[in-house]
């Protein structure tokens, strides 16, 4: 059997690929699969598309990676950047009114969004829970990601509330689950399709790898239509470095408004004739936005 499959996900030395019929394959994948660029692009990973030949036993062969729409990069535990997933379309930020929500990491998520990039969704799970716990904050957040433009969506994975209008959102597209522990990612992710725990156990199966599957990154296809990755090393993600452009594609507002800074190279900290510190004074951009905005570029590489 040969063809086109997509990577579900990847074991050590071993890929899962899912064919254009659905089946799902045990593969090895030929060494450096891409010739050139850095070591830690060179290997498929989940949600790569790749081509695939017979093999030697049970095993396909991955022979020939597709070119990418964008790859999610994430330091390792020991500091190296490792890729983690492929061709993601759409990100959902998940955020909750418990856990309390971090303007700050939303912000982060956001950068990291634009930079792949892909396009976020942000989701307020748990919204059952509004009128017991802080309706205000939240009406905030909603107001503030609104008004920037973010398309924000309300759910419950308790009551299903916004259920159904998520998996429209999700349907023909690859979509990436990030959020903090405890927002109800998981909930959510069993409420838009009750059926997946067993096709993930059927994949642990398939794997003989069981231990490591919590750790490894999947992809599912939600039996509604479209691919969702959950990536345990990703859920929390964050950009370590993020590259003057990348802070321009995450803070829209603040990058148009610095055209008119004084200097070009303006850092809108202390600097005379900064347009952006004047914007935030007369609140045309929201003050937590520009704290976000300094800290990353602080931390910028
Ligand atoms: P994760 O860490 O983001 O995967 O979060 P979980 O899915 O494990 O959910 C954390 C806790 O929040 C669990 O106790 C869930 O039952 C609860 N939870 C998740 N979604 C909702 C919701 O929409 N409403 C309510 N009331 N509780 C929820
Ligand atoms: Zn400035």
């Amino acid at each position: 059997m040969s063809g086109q499959a997509r990577v579900v996900a990847r074991f050590g030395a071993e890929l899962i690929l899912r064919t254009e019929s659905g089946e799902l394959l045990r593969a090895v994948s030929r060494r450096n699969l891409v010739k050139h660029g850095p070591a830690h692009l060179r290997a498929a990973v989940c949600g790569d598309y790749v081509r695939f030949e017979p093999g030697d036993g049970d095993k396909a062969v991955a022979v020939a990676l597709q070119p990418r729409r964008n790859v999610l990069v994430r330091p390792d535990h020991r500091g190296r950047p490792h890729a983690g997933a492929a061709n993601i379309d759409q990100v959902l930020i998940v955020i909750a009114p418990l856990p309390t929500p971090d303007w700050g990491i939303i912000d982060r998520y956001l950068t990291a969004v634009a930079a792949l990039p892909a396009t976020p969704l942000l989701i307020v799970n748990k919204s059952d829970l509004l009128e017991a716990s802080d309706a205000r904050l939240i009406a905030d957040t909603e107001a503030l990601y609104g008004g920037l433009g973010y398309p924000v969506l309300r759910t419950s994975a308790k009551n299903g509330e916004g259920i159904e209008t998520l998996r429209e959102r999700l349907r023909g597209h690859t979509s990436l689950l990030v959020g903090q522990s405890g927002v109800g990612k998981s909930s959510l992710t069993r409420a838009l399709d009750p059926g997946l725990e067993v096709r993930v156990g059927e994949l642990s199966a398939l794997s003989g790898e069981g231990r490591h599957t919590t750790t490894v990154a999947h992809l599912y296809a939600l039996s509604s239509g479209g691919d969702l990755i959950d990536s345990p090393g990703v859920r929390d993600f964050a950009p370590y470095q993020p590259t003057a452009d990348d802070l321009a594609a995450g803070f829209p507002e603040i990058a148009e408004c610095a055209h008119d800074c004084r200097f070009h190279d303006c850092r809108h900290r202390a600097e005379p004739g900064c347009a952006v510190k004047a914007a935030a004074e007369a609140g045309r951009i929201p003050p937590s936005r520009l704290r976000s905005f300094l800290e990353l570029e602080g931390n910028s590489a």
